[in-house]
């Protein structure tokens, strides 16, 4: 579904309600038409290619829920930040930032992005930097790279529209993902406090409820603290010594009932970044096979 929320910027609603596997997308209706991030629908995707015109993919990001309909313009220019470009070009560059290279979940991802999420390298015509002015025929866009949920997750802020594109500052129950392999916590934090700073009226966002009105500080207060609760139930668990797999099979962060490599994976890589913040902060400590508190 195609909803428009100024004259030139539409938004093409993810399936699902737009839960994961699937991501809103916009779309800008200028200057030959421009897609932003392709995990929507992929209906609504031809349809704007064969009767709007799409002139160029520009991806937020590389994560598998936001590329599975490029392949649907193999012919169309991709553009990204220059940062996160490297992992839409090279499989084993994204394979290495997911941070799976060497462990039991190499085979499962390489898997993935083979079968359900089909991966081709693209090559990123327009590298784009933090700041800069893109333009959209006559739609200006000013590019915020956000990085901790990618290292250069691109956010979008049309200044004339009133509209900021969150992408996967995504304000969702669930909380942020901070679990890439060259991203962290603090990143994450200080990308969202800018986010939330910027004066826009019409925040979008790339999952569940699309659309978010003004001022959202508050709401991006909320979504952060779901950090906290995380680092506060993994202190909680290590009162004990517990391993790397019993870590994992806790289910700190999906919790019970979600079984499988995809959520074990998603375990490590999001408690892994509050172990090592609290063992550089002496809270924690990993003796023995073991990690534990330390006071
Ligand atoms: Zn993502």
């Amino acid at each position: 579904m195609i909803t428009r929320l100024s004259d030139r910027i539409w938004l093409v609603e993810g399936g699902k309600g737009g839960r994961y596997p699937c991501a809103h997308s916009l779309y800008v209706r200028d200057g030959g038409g421009y897609l932003v991030d392709a995990g929507s629908d992929a209906a609504e995707i031809e349809r704007l290619r064969r009767e709007e015109g799409i002139a160029a993919v520009v991806m937020t990001h590389y994560h598998e829920d936001h590329f599975p309909f490029l392949a649907l313009l193999p012919d169309t220019e991709v553009w990204s930040s220059t940062a996160d470009a490297p992992a839409l070009e090279s499989l084993e560059t994204l394979l290495a930032w997911y941070g799976v290279p060497g462990t039991e979940w190499e085979a499962f991802y390489r898997n993935l992005f083979a079968e359900k999420f089909p991966f081709t390298p693209r090559k990123v015509a327009r590298k784009i930097a933090d700041g800069e002015e893109l333009r959209f025929g006559d739609t200006r866009a000013i590019a915020v790279v956000a990085p901790g949920h990618t290292p250069g997750h691109l956010c979008l802020h049309f200044p004339d529209d009133g509209i900021l594109f969150l992408g996967d500052y995504d304000l969702t129950e669930f909380g942020p993902w901070y679990g890439d392999a060259p991203c962290g916590i603090g990143e994450f934090r200080r990308s969202a406090q800018r986010l939330a700073g910027i004066a826009a009226e019409v925040f979008v966002v790339s999952h569940e409820g699309p659309v978010h009105r003004g001022p959202i500080a508050g709401k991006m207060d909320a979504y952060l603290a779901v950090i906290d609760r995380r680092e506060e139930s993994l202190r909680e668990f290590l009162r004990e010594p517990r391993t790397r797999g019993g870590i994992i099979s806790r289910r700190l962060i999906y919790g019970p009932g979600h079984d499988g490599p995809w959520f074990d994976y998603g375990e490590w890589a999001l408690l892994s970044k509050h172990l090592s913040g609290m063992i550089a902060r002496g809270e924690a400590s990993f003796r023995k096979g073991a990690y534990s508190l330390t006071r």
